[in-house]
């Protein structure tokens, strides 16, 4: 990039970063990660004392990618009835050979797509090739996202959804019909019964999915807890699972391997980064019976991936702003 700040807001991030960019750099950054080449610094999470806010910065280097950089932002559940998305952020790079202010880049969007080619990546190394059901626990603003990113990973048939609100299933129901798969709510049981991946993307803070719901050779990728004390499966499902993460110090803190890890019914060392898959140092999935499970907590280094990926595509499409700072 040259010199100057560059300003990509959220409509042009939109425009520019679709789910297979997303999911390039992703993978790459989970790949760098596993080999060293990049990493993320603490995460500072707090609550502000005011309009109920959560805020805080993810932040990380990577070096393989040259992204030096931070998300600021948090969640304000005040904002939907401004007519305002809850979580805002925003991210900042910086030039990893100067420290100079590069980017400016709208997060939201950003924030969902890099969750969604997560779970996404996930797939496309663990899953079976042949699964043909998704099923969808969770129904909320990522939870379109999500589908949408998996449905290009398998050749799926149909899509199973429950959530706990089911007065938002429908708005699922309609971007299975846009994507031509067909669509049923269904029990919990039924989900379990039914489908070959799962996706839960809630903010549960107690086991939606329980293990003797679930079948043999099922992937399932857990995507909402990403925070202490939250929760979407039962403990015992990563016990019988073959367990990968984005990030293992995360899984074990904040990431759905905090509650087996805490009843000792797993061991840290039983988790495997996804990078490691993505390298092809670790085989992923051994057997077609065998239930993996990925715990994606969400890194600051996916969001700079994102990010960089839209500053660089906006300013070669001539839809950035540069000032001078
Ligand atoms: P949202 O508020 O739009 O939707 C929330 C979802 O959780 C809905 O399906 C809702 O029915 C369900 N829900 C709400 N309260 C619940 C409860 N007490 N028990 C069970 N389910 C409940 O949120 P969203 O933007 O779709 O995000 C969903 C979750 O994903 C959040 O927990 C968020 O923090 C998390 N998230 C994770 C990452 C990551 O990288 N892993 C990234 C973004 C968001």
């Amino acid at each position: 990039m040259s010199e100057g700040l560059l300003i990509v807001g959220e409509e042009v991030c939109a425009q520019v970063v679709n789910s297979k960019d997303a999911f390039d750099a992703v993978e790459a950054v989970f790949g760098a990660m596993a080999r060293g080449d990049a990493y993320n610094f603490p995460v500072i999470r707090e609550a502000i004392g005011y309009a109920d806010a959560l805020y805080g910065f993810k932040s990380g280097f990577d070096k393989a990618g040259k992204t030096l950089g931070v998300k600021s932002g948090g969640y304000w559940p005040g904002n939907m009835a401004k007519g305002l998305t809850n979580h805002q952020s925003t991210i900042f790079l910086f030039d990893p050979d100067t420290g100079m202010l590069q980017a400016l880049v709208g997060g939201n969007y950003l924030t969902a797509v890099r969750t969604a080619a997560s779970s996404s990546v996930s797939i496309a190394h663990l899953a079976r090739k042949d699964a043909k059901v998704l099923g969808m626990v969770g129904a909320g603003h990522q939870s379109t996202f999500q589908l949408r990113a998996a449905a290009e990973q398998r050749d799926f048939e149909k899509v199973v959804a429950w959530n706990p609100h089911p007065e938002m299933l429908p708005k699922l129901g309609a971007v299975a019909k846009e994507l031509g798969l067909d669509f049923e709510a269904v029990t919990q049981e039924e989900l379990g019964a039914q489908a070959d991946v799962i996706i839960t993307i809630t903010s549960a803070f107690e086991p939606l999915m329980m293990k003797d719901w679930i079948k043999p050779g099922t992937h399932i990728a857990c995507m909402g807890t990403d925070t202490k004390g939250k929760q979407e499966v039962d403990p015992a499902i990563l016990a019988s699972a073959r367990v990968f993460a984005d990030e293992i110090a995360q899984s074990i803190t904040i990431g759905e391997a905090q509650h087996a890890i805490a009843a000792g019914q797993i061991a840290e060392a039983d988790i495997t980064p996804i990078g490691a898959v993505i390298n092809g140092d670790h085989a992923g999935r051994s057997s077609a019976d065998e239930i993996t499970l990925f715990d994606g907590t969400g890194v600051g280094l996916q969001d700079l991936a994102v990010a960089s990926v839209a500053a660089h595509q906006a300013e070669k499409q001539g839809k950035a702003t540069r000032v001078a700072l």
